[in-house]
C-alpha cells in the first residue's frame, strides 16, 4: 500500500519558533510546570488541543469574505442553519460562541440540585457546567474500555446494563438527560458504535429520558463506524452521521472540532418549548438567535467546514496519521491508549512513569518532560483534570486538523521515544495552586524533590 498523503496543498504558512532545551527549562519553570501557562511562541509542536487550531480551507476563507454581518436575519445564519440541519434534521438550531456556551444554556435549564446527567464520559467543560447547576454528572463507560493496553473497536461505548441499574436506583424522573460524547474525548478519542447508540436510545425511550449527543467529533466517530461496524461499510460518513443524529432529541457541538472553525458551536433540539427557553438564555449572554455570539464570517466558516469534514479522503488521512504515530511507538513498546483515537494519541502516563503515584500527577510530569525534551505541548487528562473522578492517567497529544505534516509527526515520535528511554529520571509534581472549577487550566506545580 502506498503512503496516504495529506489531501491538501499548503497555501499559507505560519513559522515555528525554535527553542533550546536550556531555554525551555527556564520557560517551563516560569509557567509553573503547567503547559496552559506557556506562551505559544515558545512551543515547537502544539498538541495542547485540536480545538480551534485547525487550518481553514481556501473555501472557508472565501466564506469569511462573504460573511453577512447583519445583526438579525443574516444570510450567513441561514447557510449555517441549513448545513447543521442537513446533518441533524433538527428543527431548532441555535448558534453559540463555543461548545461550553451550549452546555451552559442546556444545563441551566435541564440541570439543578437533585438531578443527574449520565454519559459514557463527560468532557471537562460539560461536567463543570452540570455541576455548576447543582446537578451531578455520572460516567458509565464499559469496563472493557478502562484498560488502556487492550484494544477494542468501540471503547467509547456506554455500559447499558449499569445504565439500567442507575436509572432504577435514582429514578428516571431525576435523570435530566443522557448525553453520549462522540468520540469520547476524555476516554481516548474512542468511538461509540451505532449499536450502542441504538441501545441507549431505546432505554431512553423506555424510561422517557431525553437523549442528547455531544457531537464535537461526530465525523471522526462516523468514520470509525463505517470502518468497524460491518452494517455500515457501504454507507457514506454523511449518511451514518444522519442516522446517528436521528436518534437524538438534541445535541451540543463545538465547531472548533469537527467543523474546522477557529471559534463557534451550536445547540440543536427537536423540542420547541426547550428551544424557546434556550433562546431566552442565549439572548442574555450570547446574542440574538441568528448570530449567538458569532460573527457572520464565523457562521460561514462553520457551514463550509461541516461539509468538508464528512469528506472521506480527509477522514482516512486524519485517522491514519494518528495510527501512524502509534505504530512508531509500538516499535519501542511505549505505552499508549490502544487503539489510537480519532483526534489524538493518549500516552498512558501510569504505565510510562510507574514510579510516580497518582497524587504526584504522572500525566503532568510526562507533559513537562515532553516539553523539555522537544518543545512538545500536550495536556494531562487524569488526576489534575478530574481529581477523584479520574479513571486513568493520560497525556493527550491532540492533533490539530490539517495543520502539521508527516515530518512533524516523525519528530514527535522521536521526542516521545527519547523521553521514554530516560523515563526513570522524570520526577513527580506537587500542586501548589488551584481554582474550584476546571483547575487544570490555571493550576501551578512544583517538582517533588
Ligand atoms: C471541546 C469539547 C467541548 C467544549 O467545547 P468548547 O468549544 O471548548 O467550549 C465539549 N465536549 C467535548 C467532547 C469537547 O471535546
Amino acid at each position: 500500500m502506498r503512503t496516504i498523503i495529506e489531501p491538501f496543498k499548503i497555501k499559507s504558512v505560519e513559522p515555528i519558533h525554535f527553542t533550546t532545551a536550556e531555554e525551555r527549562a527556564v520557560l517551563l519553570k516560569e509557567a509553573h510546570y503547567n503547559p496552559f501557562l506557556l506562551r505559544s511562541r515558545d512551543v515547537i509542536i502544539d498538541l495542547l488541543t485540536d480545538s480551534g487550531t485547525g487550518a481553514m480551507s481556501s473555501e472557508q476563507w472565501a466564506g469569511v469574505m462573504r460573511g453577512d454581518e447583519s445583526y438579525a436575519g443574516s444570510d450567513s445564519f441561514f447557510r449555517f442553519e441549513a448545513a447543521v440541519r442537513d446533518l441533524t434534521h433538527m428543527p431548532f438550531i441555535i448558534p453559540v460562541h463555543q461548545g461550553r456556551a451550549a452546555e451552559k444554556i442546556l444545563f441551566t435549564i435541564k440541570g439543578g440540585i437533585g438531578k443527574y446527567v449520565v454519559s459514557n464520559t463527560l468532557f471537562d467543560t460539560t461536567r463543570a457546567n452540570i455541576e455548576f447547576s447543582g446537578a451531578l454528572g455520572v460516567d458509565l463507560l464499559t469496563t472493557a474500555s478502562k484498560d488502556p493496553s487492550v484494544p477494542a473497536p468501540f471503547k467509547g461505548n456506554m455500559d447499558t446494563e449499569r445504565l439500567r441499574e442507575f436509572i432504577q436506583e435514582k429514578g428516571a424522573e431525576n435523570i435530566s438527560l443522557i448525553i453520549m460524547t462522540v468520540t469520547n474525548n476524555s476516554g481516548g478519542g474512542q468511538p461509540v458504535s451505532m449499536a450502542n447508540i441504538r441501545e441507549v436510545k431505546s432505554i431512553c425511550l423506555e424510561y422517557k429520558i431525553p437523549f442528547f449527543i455531544d457531537a464535537c467529533r461526530f465525523a471522526e466517530n462516523c468514520y470509525f463506524i463505517q470502518q468497524r461496524e460491518p452494517e455500515f461499510k457501504d454507507k457514506t460518513v454523511k449518511e451514518i452521521a444522519q442516522e446517528l443524529f436521528s436518534y437524538a432529541d438534541g445535541c451540543t457541538m463545538s465547531a472548533k472540532k469537527d467543523a474546522f472553525a477557529n471559534i463557534g458551536g451550536f445547540l440543536a433540539v427537536h423540542d420547541q418549548q426547550l428551544a424557546e427557553e434556550c433562546r431566552n438564555l442565549l439572548i442574555i449572554t450570547e446574542g440574538f438567535p441568528t448570530y449567538g455570539g458569532l460573527s457572520g464570517r464565523d457562521l460561514e466558516a462553520i457551514a463550509i467546514g461541516l461539509k468538508e469534514i464528512v469528506e472521506e479522503d480527509y477522514l482516512k488521512y486524519r485517522i491514519r496519521s494518528i495510527e501512524y504515530i502509534g505504530e512508531k511507538l509500538d516499535e519501542f513498546q511505549v505505552p499508549y491508549l490502544k487503539p489510537t483515537g480519532g483526534h489524538a494519541l493518549y500516552l498512558d502516563a501510569k504505565a510510562f512513569l510507574p514510579h510516580i503515584p497518582a497524587h504526584e500527577f504522572p500525566g503532568q510530569a510526562l507533559c513537562a518532560a515532553l516539553y523539555l525534551e522537544g518543545g512538545i505541548r500536550g495536556v494531562e487528562i487524569g488526576s489534575v483534570m478530574f481529581g477523584e473522578h479520574a479513571q486513568q492517567e493520560l497525556v493527550r497529544l491532540a492533533i490539530p486538523r490539517r495543520t502539521y505534516t508527516q515530518s512533524h509527526m516523525d519528530y514527535l515520535t522521536e521526542v516521545i521515544i527519547a523521553v521514554f528511554e530516560k523515563r526513570s529520571n522524570v520526577s513527580g509534581m506537587k500542586m501548589v495552586y488551584q481554582t474550584p472549577f476546571l483547575r487544570h487550566f490555571t493550576a501551578k506545580f512544583e517538582l517533588v524533590k
